[in-house]
């Protein structure tokens, strides 16, 4: 499995355990809105790195190793699942984020404007969707990211990601099942 290897390499020790806690006086839903946006950002960046090498041809499917496949519905606009290829995929899932960013009544953008009751769930279902892009990647671009000398950056970013999940509960066991054994990996540096 090159890519613990590699993880095991690249990834500091550093203290995020405690970097991801929420701060203290901080409101829940904000602090999950802040780092909903800038895991965004990363992942947005992460996969522009390679996007020349996710094509129709390499990805004709959205996976995550072999074991998962990913069908793209947004339970809106696409109610019924679509198979399609990697690059379509993570090109709707990065729009449906963007719209969900964007739209004020879930994320305001003023102070004080409250967070909606929902706010939770739909978090969870970005970060979710946030966490098959990494798996992707991990998956099926490794190599790239390490000939593009990515990788300790992705690793910090990723562990960044899982953290924070794991701090808040906020992906379920079995979605993270694809990068399972790099999870464990993650967290067993730390304790
Ligand atoms: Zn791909």
């Amino acid at each position: 499995y090159e890519l613990l290897k590699h993880a095991e390499a690249t990834l500091g020790s550093g203290n995020l355990r405690q970097a991801v806690m929420l701060p203290e006086g901080e409101d829940l839903n904000e602090w999950i809105a802040v780092n909903t946006v800038d895991f965004f950002n990363q992942i947005n960046m992460l996969y522009g790195t390679i996007t020349e090498f996710c094509t129709e041809a390499s990805c004709p499917v959205m996976s995550a190793g072999p074991r998962y496949e990913y069908h793209w519905a947004d339970g809106t606009n696409i109610k019924k699942p679509i198979k399609c290829s990697a690059p379509k995929y993570i090109d709707y899932l990065m729009t449906w984020v963007q719209d969900q960013l964007d739209d004020e009544t879930l994320f305001p953008s003023k102070i004080g404007v409250p967070f909606p009751k929902n706010f939770m769930s739909v978090a969870k279902t970005i970060l979710k969707r946030l966490f098959r892009v990494y798996a992707h990647i991990y998956h099926q671009h490794f190599d790239s990211v390490m000939q593009l000398q990515e990788e300790a950056h992705l690793n910090t970013s990723f562990k960044h990601f899982i953290f924070f999940v794991q701090e808040f509960n906020l992906i379920d066991r079995r979605e993270l099942a694809p990068l399972q054994e790099l999870i464990e990996k993650l967290g067993s540096k730390d304790r």
